[in-house]
């Protein structure tokens, strides 16, 4: 008898709804599992046989195959065992077939029956939505987080026996009830231990605000680093879908079982040593890369300009695009990778150059090749390009700075006037405004004396026609930034001003 029942497949991020197929025919007696089962799925096959032999369900001495449908998505998941064992149950009559076709199963299967967790549950919960099932039978160690999708039956099992028991309607599972996440804030360290670094702060703040891109230039232990740790304090909190997004890529990324959506920006702060499908993703199955775990948060690179070129390349398409393209032989995936840059570099290999009281020893034939690194098209999506000075040794104790949460507040200020002035277009912040004349002019208009100080920008330091979107944009986030202005009026002379002093190149 043939008989079906539902489950998933993963792609990245993304899932899709898998058919299983299961029939008894005669012939040599044997379990074949057909339909693209690649990896931890090729050995479906035996941990499924094992487990229903333990809870005394011998297979007939008979041919048994399994189909997986459709069969030009590859499956890898161990998560499909359930989905196997449930459809063979039902091909010998054990559980009745009818009730199959309306629940989602989703679980590993251990040799002796148990029902393990598997990756990407909230994943596989939301295909289970978007396909109109209902219901998803999961294992118990999955289920508050297939349990964050809103609308959907969750029912957590621990064994084959309890599942058996619940389709034969024995001993009927109640839904699921998720046990409330305890909210885990991780505290970050606030800015009002960052003395001094006035125009640093700055930067920081618009970056946030604006949801630009920063780097930040200077030798090295002046306080780069420390000033992208308490970054994480000062980025807004996500709304739901977001949320959503960053818990599924995160879930997928750790097979980690979240108790509750992630309500906090991530902030990724990746090694120069990462290798290309480490910052980008990739792998079978394929891994999200740094690029897509920072996703709706922040990249911060130490260290810019000593990550390898093809890295550095390959930041060019999520900072355009919002997201990454990964090419495999079984086809091309996109994975999510919408983050805020914020690159840290010194201006020479030594780190000296330029410093009050240490001598840099690179030949200017290095120092040009290193700075040659920064490649222009990675510097068209820089907005904000900072300095950090080192404070002479002999300058007085600085007071403690502001603290991170009056800076917030601002930030979440001046993020509201951005949405409330870019509502009806697709752009939520000023640094998503397009390289495009008319949007520019629209969105980052200028007041009369701004127009002239422009003009004499653009004669002064030959600003390309993108500089000057960029020093608008920027503009505009300083003006947003003001309490007191109207989020509609046009930008000074006084904020573009401030807003060229904000994109400093290391001098040659
Ligand atoms: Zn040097």
């Amino acid at each position: 008898m043939m008989s079906r029942s539902l489950t998933a497949a993963l792609q990245g991020v993304d899932g899709s709804l898998v058919t299983v197929e299961a029939d008894v025919r005669l012939g040599l007696p044997g379990l074949t599992i057909v339909g693209r089962a690649a990896g931890a799925v090729a050995e479906a096959r035996e941990r499924v046989r094992s487990a229903l032999s333990h809870c005394g369900h011998e297979l007939r001495p008979r041919k048994q195959v399994v189909n997986l449908a459709p069969a030009d998505v590859r499956k890898d998941s161990p998560g499909i065992d359930l989905a196997v064992a449930a459809a063979l149950l039902a091909s010998h009559e054990i559980v009745p077939s009818t009730v199959l076709d309306r629940v989602l199963l989703w679980g590993e299967l251990a040799l002796d029956g148990q029902v393990r967790a598997a990756g990407g549950a909230l994943v596989v919960a939301d295909t289970a939505r978007r396909h109109g099932v209902s219901t998803i039978v999961i294992a118990r160690d999955n289920a508050d987080e297939a349990a964050l999708i809103p609308g959907l039956e969750v029912l957590a099992v621990s064994s084959l026996p309890e599942l058996v028991a619940h389709l034969r309607g024995d001993r009927t599972i109640p839904a699921h009830v998720r046990s409330p996440g305890e909210a885990i804030a991780p505290r970050s360290p606030d800015m009002a231990d960052v003395r001094g670094l006035a125009t640093a702060r700055l930067g920081l703040e618009v970056m946030i605000a604006g949801g630009h891109n920063l780097l930040l230039h200077g030798p090295p232990g002046v306080g780069k680093t420390m000033l992208a740790r308490r970054a994480a304090g000062l980025l807004p909190d996500l709304d739901d879908a977001a949320a959503l997004e960053v818990t599924k890529i995160h879930g997928v990324s750790r097979g980690r079982v979240a108790s509750d959506l992630i309500r906090r920006p991530p902030v990724r702060m990746p090694h120069h040593t990462v290798s290309v499908a480490g910052l980008l993703g990739g792998g079978t199955p394929v891994r999200p890369g740094e690029v897509s775990l920072a996703h709706r948060g922040m990249l911060f690179l130490d260290e810019l300009l000593e990550f390898p070129r093809a890295c550095l390349e390959g930041l060019r398409e999520p900072l355009e695009d919002g997201d990454v393209t990964i090419v495999r032989a079984s086809g091309v995936l996109r994975l999510p990778a919408r983050f805020q840059l914020m690159g840290a570099m010194n201006p020479c290999p030594c780190g000296y150059l330029g410093h009050p009281e240490r001598v840099c020893i690179d030949p200017a034939t290095a120092v040009a090749r290193y700075r040659r690194r920064l490649s222009g098209p990675l510097m068209d999506r820089v907005d904000l390009v900072v300095p950090i000075v080192p404070q002479s040794g002999d300058a007085p104790e600085l007071p403690e700075g502001e603290s991170s949460a009056g800076i917030r507040a601002r930030i979440d200020a001046a993020r509201d006037r951005q949405r409330e002035r870019l509502v009806g277009t697709p752009w939520r912040t000023n640094a998503e405004i397009p390289a495009d004349a008319g949007a520019i002019e629209t969105h980052c208009a200028l007041e009369p004396p701004a127009r002239a100080l422009l003009r004499d920008l653009v004669r002064i330091r030959r600003l390309s026609p993108r500089a000057q979107h960029r020093l608008r944009r920027v503009a505009r986030t300083l003006a947003d930034l003001h309490a007191d202005r109207d989020p509609t009026a046009a930008i000074t002379a006084d904020e573009l001003a401030q807003a060229a002093a904000l994109r400093c190149l290391p001098d040659a």
